[in-house]
């Protein structure tokens, strides 16, 4: 191999090399022109992507967009201010703006500067402008607030201008939607919180009424309720609101048309957008539509108010001259107040129950402390009364003990006795009556009687008071034959009393005047004085027991308030009335009985007409008491003896058997519970010694059931009295049946 051989062998070496490399770098640069054109595309695709996502962007916000250059050509238009310059995007683009958007001042209407310019010459942003009207393309017109800015390219040079735009119209009346909302709110708030703490009725009656009508957007509101009162009564009322109540005071309740009935029977609400229009109205008599008078009704709206229990408390109505005012919301809100109101008016009526049951009862316990104060009263009163009379029975019964005592002595001491026993005797009678009457057992032995025997009696009783008090005593009667039917005694008791107290409440010296008229079937008796009278607000009292309008310490006489509830008690069971008449205190005083003269005839009446004295009336019986307990056997026997009557008493049963053995008896008084032989084993024996003889046995027992009746009646009893036994009530009967006229 040459040399030239090796070197061409080397230069096509290196050729092809070369050649090699130079492929190489082709391919390579073929390669970054491939992605250089891609990564241009890709940049290209970006780009277009951002564009289209600016401008959807820019047409979904719910403002007006417009762009420009800065030529202040339109480049770019949302849809929004599309709508609201009348031009579209491709029309305007291109054009200068104040074609597009063509703006007036609102208050002048004279052309309004473009906030686009502004930018242009400023290179600020300018802010909200307001009173600007837009002029669309066809003549349209919107209050609008427009603002603009500039647009910057990367260097901060100004390439365009942005503006955005929208309707203050709509936003206004949303604000005020809103402000409306918030006041709706706000009054439901109020209403619920103030009917919630309301407890009066007619106060929550009035707010609900009141809230209703405002909430409803009604011209005036009214609530027609029901309300029942203390004694069950049932009343209608109203509450008007927004309007004059006179109005609705000449038209009354709802009636029950087909319109109204519905809300009064706690159906739902009933919306009607025009009354006139509905085919209820107008159908009924008498009015055959609206009353003459009656507010222009066109749009109506009626809710029931009804209570917890179901009842239905009344209806809320509301109405409108014009048609169509109640919405679905309207009716939403008052159905909602309605349902408030029914809780709170169901809890001021039980508030107000509650408060009733309170004042009751305060006014019962006040009652009750008073008849506490009054019975202590009483009770000291009384006791102060028996002593009285104890006293001087206790001085004789000393002097007794000294056996030197004169004849004469005697006499008195006994006198003494007499007088002082009968006093406590008819102090108890008193009593005894007034409780009687107050069981509805005293009974009234009526017969024809002449009265002036009666007036005579009564004088009688009273005269030892009134001669010790030195007054003169006046008597009219100008029938002296005038009769009427009526229990002797009783009346006696009622005008004796009446004197006594003329004579006890007069000063020393004074003037009592009983008189007697007679008109149509009434008698009227009169007892005057001139004594310390009453004073006006006591005289609605005097009747009551134990009343006494003095103190007892500045009491002359004593005394224990019972006489005149008495006189008040008989006379009523007579059917006939009292009352009394007084100037005031120091006037004297008087007293008026009216008693029905009677309907038997006349000729029955007794040819005595005079009433005897108590004992005079009765027939003398021998009566037997046998009771274990001495004081209750001697006390019954002083106050039968007081009566007229022959009273022996023993106090076991075989004493009774052996005294029934050794005297003769019409009545015996048996105690059943006595030791060794009771009450049932001594009856059966004394029934079984005289089988023949009329006697009467009377059981007094503390058992007092049917059983223990039945028990007396198989031992031989002919009456049964419960302890305490009411000693005139046992007197009356021995009286009433006696055995042995005496
Ligand atoms: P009691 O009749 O039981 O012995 P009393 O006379 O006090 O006691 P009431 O006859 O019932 O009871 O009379 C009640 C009260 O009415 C008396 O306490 C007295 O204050 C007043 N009163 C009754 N009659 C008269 C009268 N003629 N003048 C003035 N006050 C009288
Ligand atoms: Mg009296």
């Amino acid at each position: 191999m040459t040399d030239a051989d090796d070197e061409e062998k080397q230069l096509r070496t290196v050729a092809l090399q070369l050649a090699q490399s130079i492929r190489l770098a082709r391919r390579r640069a073929d390669e970054d022109v491939r992605r250089a054109k891609v990564a241009l595309e890709l940049k290209n695709e970006e780009l277009a992507q951002q564009k289209e996502w600016f401008e959807v962007t820019l047409s979904s916000i719910g403002d007006a967009v417009i762009t420009t250059d800065t030529a202040g050509r339109v480049t770019f238009m949302n849809p929004v201010a599309e709508a609201m310059t009348g031009w579209n995007r491709d029309q305007a683009a291109g054009q200068p703006l104040t074609t597009v958007f063509h703006i007036l001042d609102e208050r002048t209407r004279k052309p309004a500067i473009n906030p686009v310019e502004e930018v242009l010459r400023d290179g600020k942003t300018v802010a909200l402008a307001n009173h600007t009207v837009l002029i669309g393309k066809h003549g349209s017109e919107t209050a609008i607030e427009d603002s603009a800015a500039p647009i910057r390219n990367n260097d901060g040079k100004i390439i365009g201008v942005v503006m955005v735009f929208h309707d203050v119209l709509e936003r206004r009346l949303a604000a005020k939607t809103l402000r409306e909302e918030g006041r709706t709110l706000e009054l439901l708030n109020v209403t619920g919180a103030t009917i919630a703490s309301q407890l009066n009725y007619e106060a929550v009656v009035k707010i609900v009424t009141d809230a209703a009508t405002e909430l409803s957007g009604a011209q005036f509101g009214a609530f027609f309720y029901t309300r029942t009162d203390e004694d069950g009564e049932v009343f209608t009322l109203n509450h008007i609101s927004g309007a004059d109540r006179a109005l609705f005071d000449g038209l009354g309740h709802p009636r029950a048309t087909p319109i109204f009935a519905p809300t009064f029977e706690g159906k739902p609400a009933v919306r009607v957008d025009d009354i006139m229009a509905d085919p209820r109205y107008g159908k009924w008599a008498p009015h055959y539509g609206m009353p003459k008078g009656h507010l222009p009704v066109r749009s109506y709206l009626a809710v029931p108010v009804v209570s917890r229990d179901g009842s239905v408390i009344g209806g809320l109505f509301f109405g409108h001259s014009t048609p169509g005012i109640f919405t679905e919301r309207s009716e939403r809100i008052v159905v909602g107040i309605a349902a408030y109101a029914a809780i709170a008016l169901d809890n001021a009526r039980l508030y107000e129950e509650a408060q009733r049951e309170i004042a009751r009862r305060q006014k019962a316990e006040e009652a009750l402390r008073d008849v506490d104060r009054r019975k202590d009263e009483f009770l000291a009163l009384l006791a102060h009364e028996l002593r009285n009379p104890l006293a001087p029975i206790r001085q004789v019964a000393n002097l007794w003990k000294q056996q030197t005592l004169s004849e004469e002595r005697m006499r008195w001491a006994q006198n003494v006795v007499d007088r002082q026993s009968g006093h406590m005797s008819l102090l108890l009678d008193d009593l005894l009556d007034l409780s009687r009457i107050k069981r509805g057992s005293l009974q009234l032995r009526k017969e024809w009687i002449k009265l002036a025997g009666v007036i005579d009696a009564a004088v009688e009783a009273a005269s030892p008071l009134i001669s010790a008090r030195k007054h003169e005593l006046q008597v009219d009667m100008p029938q002296p034959d005038l009769q009427l039917q009526a229990d002797p005694l009783r009346l006696t008791q009622v005008l004796a009393n009446l004197l006594n107290n003329a004579a006890k409440y007069t000063d020393p010296g004074g003037r009592i005047r009983l008189a007697v008229a007679q008109q149509d079937g009434t008698i009227e008796i009169k007892v005057a004085d001139t004594g310390i009278g009453i004073a006006t607000e006591q005289q609605p009292r005097v009747f009551e027991i134990f009343f006494q309008s003095t103190a007892p310490i500045d009491r002359v006489e004593g005394g224990l308030g019972l006489g005149l509830a008495l006189v008040k008690g008989i006379v009523t069971l007579h059917d006939g009335e009292v009352a009394v008449k007084s100037e005031g205190l120091g006037t004297g005083t008087e007293f008026i009985v009216q008693l029905p003269r009677g309907t038997a005839p006349a000729q029955t009446a007794t040819g005595s007409a005079r009433p005897a004295a108590v004992s005079q009336h009765r027939t003398q019986q021998r009566i037997l008491i046998a009771d274990d307990n001495h004081d209750s056997a001697d006390s019954l026997a002083i106050y039968l003896r007081g009566r007229g009557h022959e009273v022996a008493t023993v106090y076991s049963g075989e004493d009774a058997i052996n005294a029934f053995q050794s005297a003769p008896v019409d009545w015996i008084i048996m105690d059943i519970g006595m030791p060794k032989l009771n009450g049932y084993e001594t009856a059966r024996r004394i029934r079984s010694l005289a089988p023949g003889r009329t006697i009467k046995l009377v059981a007094v027992t503390g058992w007092g059931q049917d059983i223990d009746k039945q028990l007396a009646a198989n031992a031989g009893f002919d009456h049964h009295f419960t302890k305490p036994a009411d000693p005139v009530e046992l007197a009356d009967l021995l009286e009433k049946q006696a055995v042995s006229p005496s």
